[in-house]
């Protein structure tokens, strides 16, 4: 608590002196979430400075404000997070970073609220995972390139061209996923992961998900929830079960044991990249890859 209040307090500091002024005269964009930053990068190319505060395998449910975020926070020309309450810790500082200047710009608030699925354990009231869905993904591509184009005019065409071939390559990824998962019955599509990331995908593609943490990973999951999923597990003859690289995998290996230990065989079927991106570098290290490389995972063990 403490510590939370002297990040406020440094905030507020540095928001009545910042004066600073840019060293390459382009924009300096500040990202949260990894699939955030590649999207941002995506669009702004070498025209933007970009500083993505999570990187491969954080959680950001859980991510706190460091100093030195707050600092870069205050410094930036714009802000983007995914919002809906995924970054649980951080609404707080958004919310005092607000000015007539400057606004941290929410991508999830762009969608319909309508055609989101609710949640009731999130302040928001809906479940903030909506980056798995591919026409989201591509709604937040087009309010990046708005914002860009308005705070640097002399770019926006470049921004414009870039936001085109992203769309297009968004568009042939949803049709490799679709043929993809087409080649698995639909009586297979039950997807038991760590924590409850995947319904946007699931309602997108027809399958069933459950996730042993519900849909943030502040709450642990109880004994009485993994041996509920157990007999699901059993019932349903579900071949396989899925980690996820930004929450703790034993969660998942407790559900394992607790199934193996009925006599019903479940495998671990790998690693998802549910609320980061893979390391920088490999091809789950961009939001098409990560796509991509969940997909083929998800089908490959469960065929
Ligand atoms: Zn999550």
């Amino acid at each position: 608590m403490k510590k939370h209040l002297l990040i406020l307090l440094v905030l507020v500091t540095l928001l009545s002196c910042n004066t600073n002024k840019k060293e390459n005269g382009k924009l300096d964009i500040v990202t949260t979430t990894s699939m955030i930053t590649d999207l941002v990068r995506n669009i702004g190319g070498d025209s933007i400075n970009i500083n993505g505060l999570m990187g491969s395998g954080v959680d950001p449910h859980l991510y706190k404000a460091s100093e030195g975020d707050v600092t870069k926070l205050v410094n930036a020309d714009v802000i983007f997070y995914n919002g809906l309450h995924l970054e649980g810790k951080l609404v707080e500082v958004f919310e005092k970073m607000g000015s007539k200047t400057k606004t941290p710009i929410a991508l999830g608030e762009e969608i319909d609220k309508a055609t989101l699925i609710g949640s009731d354990y999130f302040a928001s009231n809906y479940d903030p995972h909506v980056w798995f869905n591919i026409a989201y993904f591509k709604q937040f591509a087009k309010k990046v390139t708005a914002v860009l184009s308005a705070k640097d005019a002399k770019n926006a065409s470049f921004y414009k061209a870039n936001e085109t071939t992203f769309l297009e390559k968004l568009e042939t990824l949803q049709k490799k996923v679709i043929a993809t998962i087409q080649t698995l019955p639909e009586d297979k599509r039950i997807l038991v992961t760590a924590h409850d990331a995947f319904n946007y995908f699931g309602k997108n593609y027809g399958f069933e998900v459950v996730g042993l943490q519900g849909l943030s990973t502040a709450t642990e999951a109880g004994v009485k929830d993994v041996q509920n999923l157990a007999k699901f597990i059993i019932d349903k003859k579900v071949k396989a079960v899925f980690i996820e690289s930004s929450v703790p995998k034993r969660t998942i290996e407790a559900l394992q044991e607790a199934v193996n230990s009925k006599g019903h065989d479940v495998k671990i079927g790998g690693t998802l990249y549910s609320d980061a991106l893979g390391s920088a570098g490999t091809i789950e290290g961009t939001y098409i890859g990560m796509f991509e490389y969940n997909v083929n995972t998800i089908v490959n063990a469960l065929k």
